[in-house]
């Protein structure tokens, strides 16, 4: 087959299974769509799976929010600094933004692409409140000298764990480490709910008052006040958001949840078969695994240096586009975007590494979806696409 009559493989397309459909099907066949009991199983599971008490867990409707109503929760003083990667989704500093905070950017390392603790320490200042580090493609973050800067200075942690469900650092959990833990369930996500979040904390108070925080600031939600045991007044003592799941969500996720670790598995194989395949070849491919940590395998990231390997990541992204592959770009580094430079007067020079990254990587399809011949077809589009192969 041409190129042109291949179909075109969708990056971070999610495996949806006939469990998911059958249980969206039921949610709708009951009636209740809104925050309701699926949502407290899928609450309970995903505390489970991190062995927490479904107390210290609340289901949102995005990972942005969970960031947004865990850095409020926490008290954090108006105006102050939280440190973060500018190798993140911008929604990381929105949600900084959004809280009435300032970010402050801290470099990453070269070779995990996961912020420096030696950058947060440096960037620190009378100011700063919090840090916010993002287990970036699902590699954890050095979390011991994170954690060891924070408890110095006395500072919150959250951690951005988007990419992070299955990440584990010296045989705990991400997300368990700090304050918060924010967890993405969108499309492209390791598993998902179509769009949705999860917040886990480390004091059930906080986990309350994100709860509350995320439905209007109301003291109790629908499913309380509509159920069977009879009409319950609400009180609103905050001012909140609209931020809760839906059942509908929690469907999906209930499923894809439960095969977490099968589509883990996969997304390894699949990975492992990247490694191998470019191993020789002029492009820069991810760091080994450190020891005593698990990877999550949420994106494969290659860097495409013009110098190096011939050919610029623009063209790459072009060539894997015509061979009919999509990818990603995960992250040009947020300081080359407008809106930052202009409030912040943020330069992309200022974060070296996180520059030279962002302009050349290039993330490559690693869903558990794809069959052997789509990877097969992934590589040799790969190979093709870089002329010094
Ligand atoms: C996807 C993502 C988010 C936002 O998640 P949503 O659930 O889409 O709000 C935040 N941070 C990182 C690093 C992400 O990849």
């Amino acid at each position: 087959m041409s190129p042109s009559e291949q179909s075109f493989l969708i990056f971070g397309s999610p495996l949806i299974e006939q469990a998911e459909i059958d249980e969206v099907l039921a949610c709708m066949e009951s009636s209740w769509l809104g925050t309701g009991p699926r949502v407290a199983k899928f609450e309970s599971d995903f505390a489970a799976y991190n062995a927490l008490p479904a107390t210290r867990v609340a289901a949102l409707n995005s990972c942005t929010a969970a960031l947004h109503v865990s850095m409020v929760a926490a008290g954090l003083e108006a105006g102050s600094e939280v440190i973060t990667t500018p190798l993140t989704f911008c929604a990381t500093a929105n949600a900084i933004i959004h809280a009435g905070l300032t970010p402050v950017l801290a470099d990453v390392d070269a070779s995990t692409q996961c912020i420096d603790p030696a950058a947060i320490e440096a960037a620190i200042t009378p100011r700063t409140s919090a840090i916010l580090p993002v287990h970036f493609a699902g590699r954890p973050c050095d979390m011991d000298a994170i954690m060891a800067i924070a408890n110095k200075h006395g500072l919150a942690v959250i951690e951005d764990c988007a990419h992070a469900i299955e990440t584990e650092y010296h045989g705990r959990k991400a997300g368990t480490f700090g304050d918060f833990g924010c967890f993405s369930f969108y499309a492209t996500k390791n598993i998902t709910t179509g769009e949705g979040g999860m917040i886990v904390g480390r004091d059930e108070a906080l986990i309350a008052r994100a709860r509350v925080l995320a439905l209007h600031g109301m003291s109790k939600d629908a499913w309380h006040r509509f159920g069977d045991k009879g009409y319950k007044h609400y009180q609103v003592v905050e001012c909140g958001f609209k931020y809760n799941m839906m059942d509908l969500q929690a469907a999906i996720g209930i499923h894809q949840l439960a095969r977490v670790e099968s589509s883990w598995q996969r997304r390894e194989a699949i990975w492992r078969r990247y490694m191998d395949a470019f191993a020789g070849l002029p492009i820069g491919l991810p760091a080994p695994v450190e020891a005593d940590a698990r990877h999550a395998y949420h994106l494969f990231t290659l860097l495409i240096e013009e110098g190096r390997c011939g050919i610029s990541r623009d063209a790459f992204l072009e060539a894997m586009n015509a061979s009919r592959i999509g990818n990603g770009v995960h992250y040009l580094s947020l300081a080359e975007h407008p809106y930052y430079q202009q409030r912040f007067g943020w330069r992309p020079e200022q974060w070296p590494q996180a520059m030279r990254i962002g302009r050349a990587t290039v993330s490559l399809p690693l869903s558990p979806k794809l069959s052997d011949a789509d990877v097969g077809r992934v590589i040799s589009a790969t190979r093709h696409a870089l002329p010094r192969s």
